[in-house]
């Protein structure tokens, strides 16, 4: 990547493009709201978004898969001693449906088998927001002592809950868990360390079932058909609208593909839209996957970027030098500059398992909109025109360096190579507890 080639980056107008991005992304959440995967959403908005591009002048294809799927439905837990009163929650997916019931609650700590106090058998369990365990151990600690649910209480104040997934391997969990709110969390927490007798009665009508869903790519065909790939998920959990989480990833990808327009960049640039990534990063395995050929040099992700203060390496040593070039080169340089540090559980985890280097931005968004991710406000309002339009000049211009500069090639790492990104990260128990370790273990999304 030469001064001359991150030069001629900076005279596209990114951050026009990332206006028109953030205006699509307005559209695109008022007219849809949330797009869990497998709901009509969903599948309208990616429907929107593939007319949007092809307004743009590109012909954008679908790549579709099944994958273990999970529908929201009709819950209700509600306290019915000492009083009654319905509970705000919020099921985590891959709960399953069972006959109503009620039990006692008792207070589990954070969920460590030594937090547990005696006879918890057929009770409803009370989780700490502190716990640092996956769900998938929790639950089967839960689920071997005989709880009959899990009430989790959420880690921010202010009535909000938090979706997320049960199992990043598709199972039904085999008993509910449930987010609730850090006050009724408490107040529940406090009545039990009294010595009142806590008792709810639990309905679970939300479902497993498998879905038909698909990626949305964008290929934007170069000189040379070595490829960057830059991804970002398009689904988001439902309770809000997803503007943040990814919504935001959403408009940086269609403000690259509006600023690129009429252009034939050195290398082809891929963009992809993954589907369900909150449920377990289904989307990215299957495009991942189905590229295990393609001439890959790097895959950006973009999952709640916001405006960069340093791109990540994301463990990668063999990207450092050319990263820290390009940003020499900037006019503006990133404040921390380059950084290498792996961390798991976004699109990118997907791509480095086949080996792909793969970079990220570190770019935190300011609290008062990051908040309220996977919650009900989680809502376009919380969104900057000026986060996405500061963000896609960034961006921009570090794709287009990767493209059309001749640095690194596409070669991929061994899976010995591979195993070390995550193992020198300290990531190997965390991914054991979802069940992605050993490596070689993990599903596939087909
Ligand atoms: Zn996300």
């Amino acid at each position: 990547m030469s001064v001359a080639v991150a030069q001629a980056a900076e005279r596209i107008d990114f951050g026009a493009s990332g206006k028109a991005g953030h205006a699509m992304l307005t559209r695109l959440c008022d007219d849809f709201g949330g797009r869990l995967v497998g709901t009509a959403a969903n599948r309208g908005a990616l429907e929107q978004l593939a007319s949007e591009l092809r307004a743009l002048g590109y012909a954008p294809t679908l790549e579709r898969f099944t994958m273990p799927g999970w529908e929201r439905g009709d819950d209700r837990v509600e306290l019915v001693a000492p009083f009654a009163r319905r509970l705000r929650v919020a099921a985590l997916a891959y709960s399953h449906p069972h006959a109503a019931f009620e039990a006692d609650l008792v207070a589990i700590g954070d969920g460590r088998p030594a937090d547990y106090p005696e006879n918890v058998g057929g009770k409803i369990a009370l989780l700490n927001h502190s716990t640092t365990l996956p769900v998938r151990e929790f639950v089967r600690t839960a689920a071997e002592r005989g709880l009959r649910g899990v009430l989790f209480v959420d880690r921010e104040a202010g009535g909000q809950l938090l979706a997320r997934t049960g199992s990043f391997v598709g199972e039904s969990l085999p008993i509910p868990v449930y987010s609730i709110t850090q006050e009724e969390g408490g107040w529940l927490q406090r009545l039990l360390a009294r010595g009142r007798p806590v008792r709810a009665r639990m309905e679970t009508r939300s479902r497993c079932a498998p879905v038909e869903t698909a990626n949305l790519v964008l290929r934007i065909a170069g000189r040379s058909p070595e490829t960057i790939v830059v991804g970002a998920h398009f689904d988001s959990w439902d309770l809000g609208q997803g503007a943040l989480d990814n919504g935001l990833g959403i408009a940086q990808l269609y403000a690259l593909a509006h600023a690129l327009r009429g252009r034939e960049p050195g290398r082809t640039i891929e963009l992809i839209w993954f589907n369900a990534e909150e449920l377990g990063l289904w989307g990215s395995r299957h495009a991942a996957e189905s590229r295990r050929d393609a001439p890959i040099v790097a895959m950006l992700n973009l999952d709640m970027v916001g405006v960069p203060i340093a791109v990540n390496a994301l463990g990668d040593a063999s990207l450092v030098p050319s990263l820290e070039r390009w940003n020499a080169a900037r006019a503006a340089k990133l404040p921390v500059g380059v950084q290498n540090v792996n961390w798991f559980g976004s699109d990118h985890t997907s791509f480095q398992l086949e080996g792909v280097r793969a970079i990220t931005f570190n770019a935190s968004i300011p609290r008062e909109s990051v908040r309220y991710y996977h919650d009900f406000a989680d809502s376009i309002d919380k969104l900057p025109e000026k986060i996405v339009a500061d963000s896609a000049a960034v961006i921009g211009e570090l794709v287009l360096a990767l493209a059309d500069g001749r640095e690194l090639s596409a070669t991929r790492r061994s899976p010995e190579e591979t195993a070390a990104l995550f193992t020198g990260f300290g990531l190997e128990p965390r991914m054991r507890g979802v069940g992605w370790w050993p490596l070689a273990t993990k599903p596939s999304a087909r």
